[in-house]
């Protein structure tokens, strides 16, 4: 167990890579928060993580509405004293042309993946600064370096921006021995990109030199390293998770 008491928060945790890197998480050690705009769903997964002997808690948490976010850290913070990692995962996608793309899609879009990123962010770094050290790592996107293929500009964009906020925050922490990077999966067999495709990964295959769409545990291993200490030399890092799709 390299991430033995460790105490994590993993935002999104209710499925796809959350619960993935939830899981993994626990099972290196530490005490897992995961979180969910679905209090239900986050439930369900500290409840899967309690089953195989872990230690887990969930909270409901909309990432994009500061106020909750505060309240929710401050609570991890009264109870355990600590936070060492803090995984941005949270995320929505939409598919749609950019003339058809609303003001209220653009704003959605923009508060969850961005803004959500920077409040978490924001919330943990003043402690992480007082104990001079912590984990960031922030769900970018192969999206986000090449414009999006099947996907929304206005989810690129905000992924693009995630991995440029990455680089600024790791500047910022690193003077107080905190490392923040980021994780830019490709095509991961998820709820988001099952709905993207509609099960159809025949013409994604084609672009993937490693000839597989990615499964959840492979995001889920780099997350596991770079919440590592074997990591703590990394930072302002975006490591591509996409079998080839991009090699850049
Ligand atoms: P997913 O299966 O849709 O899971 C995302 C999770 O985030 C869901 O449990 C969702 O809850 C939750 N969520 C949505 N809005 C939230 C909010 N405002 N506050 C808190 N939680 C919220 O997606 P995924 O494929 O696992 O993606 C995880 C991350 O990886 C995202 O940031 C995504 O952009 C990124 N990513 C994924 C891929 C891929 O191929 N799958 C590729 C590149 C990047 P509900 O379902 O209840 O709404």
């Amino acid at each position: 167990m390299i991430l033995k008491n460790q105490v994590a928060i993993v935002t999104g945790a209710g499925g796809g890579i959350g619960q993935a890197i939830a899981v993994a998480l626990a099972a290196e050690g530490s005490h897992v928060w995961a979180w969910d705009v679905d209090g239900k769903r986050a439930a369900a997964v500290a409840a899967e993580i309690q089953s195989r002997g872990g230690q887990a808690f969930s909270e409901a948490v909309d990432v994009s509405q500061g106020e909750a976010v505060r309240a929710a850290v401050a609570g991890i913070y009264n109870k355990h004293g600590r936070i060492d990692i803090l995984v941005n995962n949270a995320g929505i996608c939409q598919v749609a042309a950019i003339s058809d793309i609303t003001e209220s899609d653009w704003d959605r879009i923009l508060a969850v993946n961005l803004k959500g990123t920077f409040l978490c962010s924001q919330a943990v770094m003043a402690i992480m600064k007082r104990q001079r050290s912590g984990k960031i790592i922030n769900l970018g996107s192969v999206a986000g370096k090449v414009g999006g293929i099947a996907v929304g500009a206005h989810y690129s964009a905000s992924k693009a921006a995630v991995m440029c906020f990455t680089k600024s925050l790791a500047r910022d922490l690193a003077p107080f021995n905190v490392n923040v990077n980021a994780i830019a999966p490709g095509v991961i067999a998820t709820d988001m990109t099952q709905t993207i495709t509609g099960g159809d990964w025949a013409k994604y295959l084609e672009t993937i030199p490693l000839g597989r769409i990615g499964m959840v545990e492979d995001v889920a291993h780099v997350a596991i390293f770079l919440a590592s200490p074997r990591a703590g030399y990394l930072t302002g890092e975006i490591i591509d998770v996409n079998g080839g799709q991009l090699m850049d």
